[in-house]
């Protein structure tokens, strides 16, 4: 899918500028983030670099100091307008599901459409796209946890939000249910053309659900691009650290090239000559007979992966990842050479 040709239409979600500080302390930082409607981005950081904050502010939970807040093209909050929660037209799926136990699962679904007189017709639609029209008399505590989130979902879309926001909805699943579930929920928002932001600090949730991943770290947005693009060509160094694993080396550019002690390669992003942070992901380190030479010092058996630490002569350690059959004992002198173009930032030191 496409994203990006909107012919005129407001994005799905605009965030101009928002600003949000706790006692003095900043937590969002301009965040600037446009959502292209029918997208589901992934806004994606580690615990505490104001994820959360931002979802309630989009919500109508929380006040912003500054920005601006647009769904459609409709102001929810600006330095003039705060249109309250209940009539943003906006649908959350909390984390972990947080469904009212004492009532059923189509109470559960109904619960945000009382006055709706397409009520029950709603609810037995909505049940029958996240495949629960079962169940509709079940009580919360008779699902299973994945069950309960697809219902958690029927009853934040039963209301026909114009966007809908899902708060680390799969952190209290086990990682078997959370990559099937992860896959379901992202289908029916897909096949629903619902605009959606996904908040998480899992960047695996994050590059296999989402259409764009937006990257916060310590309240400021550094990136929002598709996930292939955040893990090639990441904006920054921290970007390329938090996203993927990265083996970073003291290198060198000179003349479009850079040079560091796994010897010279071309660069996948932009970079001036001088002193670089050169970025290696695992897979890029082949092992190769006429590479350099390094020795293994640790190994991790992961299933079809080995992860191979290796230290280079001048002492620097990188991680290889090869299939898991490969014969490679802790002490075994391992050739290897880099694969494709590396990345490179400034350093300034
Ligand atoms: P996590 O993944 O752990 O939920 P997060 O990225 O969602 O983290 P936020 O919950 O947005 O982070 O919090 C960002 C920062 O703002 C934290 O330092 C937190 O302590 C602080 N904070 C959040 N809400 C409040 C509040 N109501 N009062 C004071 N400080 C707050």
């Amino acid at each position: 899918m496409s994203f990006g040709d909107e012919g005129g239409r407001p994005p799905g979600l605009e965030v101009i500028g928002v600003e949000k500080s706790f006692g003095g302390t900043s937590v969002l930082r301009g965040v600037d983030l446009q959502v292209p409607t029918g997208a589901l981005v992934a806004v994606l950081g580690p615990s505490g670099c104001g994820k959360t904050t931002l979802l309630r502010a989009v919500a109508g939970f929380l006040p912003v100091d500054a920005g601006t807040i647009r769904v459609d093209g409709r102001v929810l909050a600006d330095d003039r307008t705060w249109i309250a929660p209940e009539r943003r037209r906006v649908g959350i799926v909390p984390q972990e599901g947080a469904l009212f136990p004492h009532l059923s699962v189509g109470e559960n679904v109904a619960f945000g459409i009382a006055r709706a007189p397409d009520r029950a017709a709603r609810v037995r639609r909505w049940l029958d796209i996240v495949g629960l029209a079962h169940a509709i008399d079940a009580r919360p505590h008779e699902l299973s946890g994945g069950q309960q989130h697809r219902v958690a979902l029927a009853r934040a879309l039963a209301a026909d939000p114009a966007l809908v926001l899902l708060d680390e909805p799969f952190s209290s699943l086990d990682a078997g249910l959370r990559a099937q579930v992860r896959a379901e929920i992202a289908d029916v928002l897909r096949h629903d053309g619902r605009t959606a932001v996904l908040v998480t600090h899992d960047q695996h949730e994050a590059l296999s659900m989402a259409d764009l991943v937006a990257v916060l770290l310590d309240g400021v947005l550094q990136q929002v691009a598709p996930p292939d693009e955040v893990y090639r060509r990441p904006a920054t160094l921290a970007v390329a650290r938090f996203v993927g694993e990265a083996i970073v080396l003291d290198a060198r550019v000179r003349d479009g090239m850079a040079e560091g002690p796994l010897g010279r390669h071309p660069l996948a992003n932009d970079a001036s000559d001088g002193a670089v942070h050169l970025v290696l992901r695992p897979e890029q380190i082949v092992r190769s007979a006429d590479g350099v030479e390094t020795v293994a010092v640790r190994r991790t058996f992961t299933g079809p992966d080995l992860l191979v630490e290796l230290r280079c002569t001048g002492g620097e350690l990188l991680t290889c990842r090869t299939t898991g059959d490969a014969a490679i004992a802790v002490g075994d002198p391992v050739r290897v050479t880099v694969r494709g173009p590396v990345l490179a930032y400034p350093r300034h030191d």
